[in-house]
């Protein structure tokens, strides 16, 4: 069976919708056709809808050239290809990250040709009873991330924290709060009012979204935090340095996390190594794919941290993120945008056509490939030029 044929398009919630707020920006999706008839089906987050167009869209481009014709083998090899190729053009950025869309799509193909769901094919579940919060169930635990209309001071907190009192009656069991461009005070005091709320059993994580500059603001906030039992603190700087990641790392308790924008396994290594990060949190398409995904569990493994997908993007990623975490022995949660705090009527209906959250925890999907299947009236609905 061969790759035949790429196919682009893009849907979208519109320009009414603000992403900031859950809306979902213009998304280009890829699905990979064969001569047998199989079809392969990813999203690409954050590249330019016409980049992966010019870069995927016919057999005169880059990835057209180097992919159609092949024949459908692990996907490995087709990744090793690519990759060998770039090595003169382009080894980070919106080529790798294209070229891990492609990967996820490949997995789906071949999955769907061995009949079996991809995460059996990534390794079989290799998940302990010990990684899901109700302990018993081979089981994918989703964290909520919650953001707000504005950020900082008494309307952020108390938008946040009633989502995640609407989402926890609903069965979520972990939550991220994003005080995003706050003051150090109000990221502590989010954290206090969302243990008022919600008391100490729903799991909880602090993204503030590379807000400090500074070591010593970053530690005072991480011991300020520390009696709040929070599962993960999220990118406090940007992540150009490493070594600001490590000299907070070495003065709180709280496990540090980044990755939502890395890509490629090197990137994360340093950030383990150099940068003492405990939480790895890879987009499965960003980071260069489901085959890339797989490397960076092997690597943190052995260096004593965990992997928990990153995926502020739609439940198209989140059901690629779903069979790592199926697969993973050190993916305790997988991020998830909970539609039903959000204002996209999009970002609903792929969450409604995904795999269902019931009573807080995704069941291992048994379906063939990835096993998403886009309904062709959401296609219709959403699509943009
Ligand atoms: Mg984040």
């Amino acid at each position: 069976m061969k790759i035949s044929q790429f196919e682009v398009f893009v849907i979208g919630d519109g320009p009414e919708i603000d992403p900031d707020q859950g809306g979902v920006e213009p998304l280009a999706c890829i699905r990979v056709h064969t001569d047998g008839g199989l079809i392969g089906f990813s999203e690409v987050f954050r590249v330019p809808p016409r980049v992966v167009q010019a870069t995927v869209g016919g057999p005169e481009t880059h990835f057209g050239r180097l992919l159609l014709g092949q024949e459908i083998t692990h996907p490995e090899r087709l990744w090793q290809l690519v990759w060998d190729a770039l090595i003169h053009t382009n080894r980070r950025g919106w080529e790798i990250i294209i070229l891990g869309a492609l990967d996820v799509a490949i997995w789906d193909i071949y999955g769907k040709m061995l009949q079996q769901p991809v995460w059996q094919l990534l390794g079989g579940t290799q998940r302990g009873p010990f990684q899901t919060p109700r302990g018993q169930t081979v089981e994918v635990t989703p964290y909520c991330t919650l953001v707000s209309d504005v950020w900082g001071g008494e309307p952020m907190f108390a938008q946040q924290v009633a989502r995640a009192e609407r989402l926890a009656s609903l069965g979520y069991r972990a939550f991220k709060v994003e005080p995003m461009m706050s003051t150090p005070t109000d990221v502590v005091e989010i954290a206090r009012r969302f243990r008022q709320a919600l008391g100490s059993v729903p799991t909880l994580m602090v993204d503030v979204g590379y807000l400090f500059n500074d070591v010593p603001t970053a530690v005072r906030v991480c011991r300020q935090l520390e009696e709040f039992d929070i599962y993960f603190f999220e990118t406090p700087f940007p992540v150009d340095v490493p070594e600001t990641y490590a000299q907070l790392a070495a003065k709180t308790s709280i496990p540090l996390a980044m990755g939502e924008h890395a890509v490629t396994r090197w990137e994360f290594v340093e950030m383990m190594d150099r940068g003492q990060v405990s939480v790895m949190q890879p987009y499965m398409t960003t980071c260069g794919g489901l085959t890339e995904a797989k490397r960076i569990v092997e690597l943190a493994l052995p260096r004593g941290a965990i992997v928990c997908p990153g995926n502020w993007s739609t439940q198209i990623l989140g059901a690629a993120s779903v069979h790592l975490a199926a697969y993973s022995p050190i993916t305790p949660f997988i991020e998830f945008a909970p539609a039903e705090v959000l204002d996209s009527p999009l970002r609903q209906e792929l969450q409604n056509a995904g795999f269902p959250v019931r009573d807080g925890v995704i069941s291992l999907p048994m379906c063939p490939g990835i096993g998403y299947e886009l309904p062709q009236e959401i296609e219709k609905k959403f699509q943009m030029s």
